[in-house]
């Protein structure tokens, strides 16, 4: 990093459009498409604004038919991607909540879409609620656009089924500050002309990424990222840990007597993002404090949400869980 293949310049140094950093972005998009076996029509594109920029930019850009486009609500983020839809065109509302509460997802064949819309939105994972889809969705030809921010790389997805794959780099891929938009060439010749030409994808496309100056350092640190991937055997053998940290957390839910009551529904339940509830509230701050003290951080829920949530994404080590569970154990035999 501070010495770029013995050129005396650090990553952050270098010009971005230095043949020197035009590799650490080659890089970082061949370990991309690698992991996730992109087929070859798609375009891997780094943009700044987060995940939540996307949420603009997919109706300014993919909106250009019926004006009219399908977002399947599983929780907070897709509620919140909606909205931000709305701005743009019709958006019809397939919402997944029962009893006002985002607990599962629908099964394929419950689901019918609109064939001239647009497209159709989904989030493969909640990480608010830690509610995830298991399978990818078919929406029968209408394109599937998908906010994977909290689950992308952590198991695999048939790329295929996807016209457009987004996701915040922050929890899977790399530093925040940077985010990959995976997209199928042909929906770059449908974007409607006149965009202002920084939120336009096939702008983006023409300039490899760098209409200006990007992120280099997160870019830099994706390529990294996904060497270390590469070296645990890939999305297929992280799928694998991953599956068992979170099987072993339920498993401790599960078997705690009431004393944790898992939300999800187990069909839907998240490997990313557990989330669980102790009796009251106070009993949840006691816990969230007592595993501070223990050295477990960050297990309060959403500041929206409440209870307790365990982000155990790729790069949190499968001990941490072992951790966690002993001392939910410890907690609850002091205060069952
Ligand atoms: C974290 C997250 C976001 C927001 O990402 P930003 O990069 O902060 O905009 C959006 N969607 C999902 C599913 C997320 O997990």
């Amino acid at each position: 990093m501070l010495d770029w293949h013995g050129s005396g310049m650090s990553v952050m140094e270098m010009s971005h459009r230095s043949q020197r950093f035009g590799e650490i972005l080659e890089k970082a998009m061949d370990g991309i498409r690698s992991l996730m076996h992109l087929p070859e029509d798609r375009s891997i594109l780094f943009l700044p604004g987060g995940a939540t920029l996307q949420f603009t930019l997919i109706p300014m850009n993919l909106m250009s038919g019926t004006r009219r486009a399908e977002y399947l609500v599983t929780g907070s983020w897709g509620e919140k991607a909606a909205k931000e839809a709305s701005c743009y065109g019709d958006i019809a509302i397939i919402n997944a909540a029962k009893d006002g509460k985002y607990t599962s997802v629908p099964d394929q064949d419950e689901l019918e879409f609109d064939p001239l819309a647009d497209y159709v939105h989904y989030t493969s994972n909640e990480t608010i609620d830690g509610v995830e889809f298991s399978y990818d969705l078919d929406a029968a030809g209408i394109p599937v656009v998908c906010d994977a921010s909290s689950n992308i790389l952590s198991r695999p997805f048939d790329a295929e089924k996807y016209a457009l794959i987004y996701a915040g780099a922050q929890k899977n891929i790399g530093p925040s500050g940077v985010t990959v938009v995976v997209i199928r060439n042909d929906l770059l010749d449908r974007i409607p002309n006149g965009l202002p030409p920084l939120f336009d994808y096939r702008n983006i496309q023409e300039h490899g990424s760098m209409p200006n100056t990007p992120n280099t350092w997160a870019i830099y640190m994706i390529g990294l990222v996904c060497d270390w991937l590469k070296e645990q055997g890939g999305v297929e053998a992280i799928a694998q840990i991953n599956e068992r940290k979170a099987k072993k957390l339920y498993a401790a839910i599960d078997s705690s007597d009431g004393f944790y009551r898992g939300y999800a529904a187990p069909s839907a339940r998240s490997r990313m993002n557990v989330t669980f509830h102790l009796n009251d509230e106070a009993l949840e701050e006691r816990f969230c404090n007592e595993a501070e003290q223990a050295g477990l951080n960050g297990l309060r829920g959403h500041r929206t949400f409440g209870g307790i949530r365990a982000s155990i994404y790729n790069a949190f080590p499968e001990e941490g869980v072992d951790a966690l569970i002993e001392f939910m154990k410890e907690f609850a035999a002091r205060n069952g």
